[in-house]
């Protein structure tokens, strides 16, 4: 029989913590025993709900704001926030005439506590204190079960502001400070960057393709109108900054490299884009190893596109040089008969090359095509120096087989010294050697590393809600 008892109040105990409160539910202790906590499944200690009705009901004499705090199990489905704005406009929590409460809602399921604040407690309880106060005071404490602790502490807070409005402005400032961490750096690096692209934008007015000045590069289509410069590097950023500041979808840090990612795909995307009519441009004029040159002079910067933004410019990257390969095997005409010409391979080349030559494409400092005229019998050679190589011309014989062979350091360098080092460069074709020392900056005072100031989290989810007020989960 007892035991069955016992059965039945674990029973009911257990069922009790699965009840799903609704805002008519609740019971409503301000008018039943004027108490401001409101704990009607017992998930708070005693003592702690005495001693917050204690504190509450001073605040109360003392400032007329009310404060009540709401402990419950579940709001089943229902959304955290409506629930607490229903909640509180059906109590009427606060003064009508100065609406000055604040509804502290804590439900155990959902692991979020949530503040509702009415209006005249918005000039001191904004979203950012009331986030900062579950941040810093609660959410710790819940996360290690002390829920008692937790709400004593947040609720310590809140008294702490109400009663000394200078505690707040010390909380804001502080507020501030702490937010001065990527928030605040990434739209200073979008802004300061275009604030210093339009000082160049003024500088360097000969860039631009609308520009009357006589353009420097062959491929004037490459460049940017004016007006195409403006958006790119002041409009588009400050939109992005605009809507990274006002959008809270995502964890801040998520937010700015997405808006980092999409804005250099973008411009990515744009450049691209240019390319296009310089080789329609060359391929209207069969210049074929024109397209291939213009083609490895930007190689460079789509592969570091490919490395640092690998979707969408890895695949395209490898695309990019099956083009190049294609242009530079495109067939063509001779040049004196106009008859097709054919690519010899790289054996059968050899005997048109000279010695040097030879020695360049054994080296893979330089690629010759040699394309021979079966009908007239002329052949022409074309020069694809490797950018990549290592090898550079030689001052002597001018082949590409000139390269550093050794760099060594002669004396060390010390704190109070500077040290010296020798260069040998040697051509691997004529033998040309050159040597070169230089002298090693000497070593500085070792400078300790400067602490990183963790940046307080915010990961936690919930996000102010614009309708004054601010929750946490953990
Ligand atoms: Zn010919
Ligand atoms: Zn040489």
């Amino acid at each position: 029989m007892r035991f069955l008892f016992c059965l039945l109040l674990f029973g009911v105990h257990f069922a009790g913590a699965q009840t799903a409160y609704t805002v008519e539910t609740v019971p409503n202790t301000k008018v039943s025993a004027n108490q401001l906590v409101s704990d009607p499944e017992h998930l708070l200690r005693q003592e702690t709900v005495d001693r917050l009705n204690q504190q509450l009901a001073a605040l109360e004499s003392t400032t007329t704001a009310q404060v009540a705090v709401v402990v419950l199990p579940s709001i089943g489905t229902e959304d955290i926030f409506n629930f607490a704005q229903s909640l509180f406009t059906t109590w009427g929590i606060g003064q009508a005439s100065k609406d000055n409460g604040l509804l502290i809602l804590l439900v155990m399921d959902l692991r979020t506590v949530h503040f509702h604040t009415g209006q005249g407690l918005e000039g001191v309880l904004p979203d950012v204190i009331c986030k900062r106060i579950q941040e810093q005071h609660m959410v710790p404490l819940f996360k290690e079960g002390k829920n008692d602790e937790a709400m004593q502490a947040g609720v310590d807070e809140v008294v702490k502001i109400l009663t000394n409005p200078d505690y707040a402005e010390e909380i804001m400032a502080d507020e501030f400070e702490s937010q001065t961490g990527w928030y605040i750096v990434f739209p200073m690096i979008l802004i300061g960057g275009s604030i210093a692209l339009l000082i160049l934008f003024l500088v360097n007015r000969r860039k631009f393709s609308d520009s009357k000045k006589p353009l420097s590069t062959p491929y004037g289509e490459m460049r940017l109108s004016r007006l195409g410069w403006l958006m790119e590097f002041g409009i588009i950023p400050l939109i992005i900054v605009m809507i990274y500041k006002n959008s809270p979808l995502f964890d801040p840090w998520v937010e700015a490299v997405l808006s980092l990612y999409l804005y250099f795909t973008l411009t990515l995307v744009h450049k691209r884009l240019r390319m296009r009519p310089v080789v329609e441009r060359l391929l209207e004029k069969k210049k074929y190893k024109r397209i291939v040159e213009f083609f490895e002079e930007y190689r460079t910067g789509w592969l570091l596109s490919a490395i640092f933004f690998p979707l969408p410019f890895l695949p395209h990257y490898f695309l990019y040089k099956r083009r190049m390969i294609f242009y530079r095997n495109h067939p063509r005409d001779c040049e004196k008969c106009g008859k097709p010409v054919r690519k010899l391979d790289e054996v059968s080349d050899d005997k048109y090359l000279s010695k040097e030559k030879a020695f360049e494409e054994s080296l893979k400092s330089v690629d010759y095509d040699i394309w021979l005229c079966d009908s007239c019998g002329t052949y022409f050679e074309l020069v694809y120096p490797n950018a990549s190589s290592k090898y550079l011309p030689c001052p002597k014989c001018k082949t590409r087989a000139y390269h550093l062979k050794s760099n060594v350091t002669l004396v060390s360098p010390t704190t109070s010294s500077s040290g010296k080092g020798q260069k040998t460069h040697a051509c691997e074709f004529c033998g040309h050697t050159v040597v070169s020392t230089y002298t090693i900056a000497r070593i500085s005072e070792s400078s300790s590393s400067s602490g990183g100031g963790g940046s307080s989290g915010g990961s936690f989810g919930g996000g102010s809600s614009g309708g004054g007020g601010a929750s946490s989960s953990w």
